[in-house]
Order: structure tokens, then C-alpha cells, then sequence
């Protein structure tokens, strides 16, 4: 009777184990902290804000300025010439 229990406390263990491999994500958490804590700058061409890390850096008149990308910076050096 004894090792009956046991098999049987074994087959759920195991079973546990194999349902618990079968179903994952449930503690995993979507990675959406992405730009916390980033410092945001914004695109004076077309007002997007984007962070630091992903700008486009120029000097234009000594005044730093940071865009989205290459062609906001063309057409924003062009509005400053
Ligand atoms: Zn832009």
C-alpha cells in the first residue's frame, strides 16, 4: 500500500515537473523596460523624441542638436543655412 502512495506521489512529482517544462513564461515577464532611466532628446526637425544613445549627434551655430536620422539633419541644416 505504501509503495502504491509512493508511485503514485512519484507520477505527480513527475508529472508537475514535465507540466511546469510545458508551460513556460509564466514568471517570465515581457522586456519592456527599455527606456527607462534613458535621457531623451528631441529631434528638432520633426519633433521626435528619441534617446540619447540612438541620436544623431550635429554641432549647427555652436548649439548641439540631435536627430532621428541623417535626412532630419540634411533638411534641418538646409532650414539653418
Ligand atoms: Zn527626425
Amino acid at each position: 500500500m505504501i509503495k502504491l502512495l509512493l508511485l503514485v506521489l512519484c507520477g505527480f512529482v513527475f508529472y508537475s515537473m514535465i507540466s511546469g517544462l510545458l508551460r513556460p513564461g509564466k514568471s517570465r515577464r515581457p522586456e519592456n523596460h527599455s527606456d527607462e532611466g534613458e535621457i531623451m532628446v528631441e529631434d528638432p526637425q520633426c519633433g521626435t523624441y528619441l534617446p540619447l544613445s540612438e541620436a544623431i549627434k550635429a554641432t549647427i551655430h555652436n548649439r548641439q542638436h540631435y536627430f532621428c536620422s541623417k535626412k532630419c539633419l540634411k533638411e534641418y541644416k538646409k532650414t539653418q543655412e
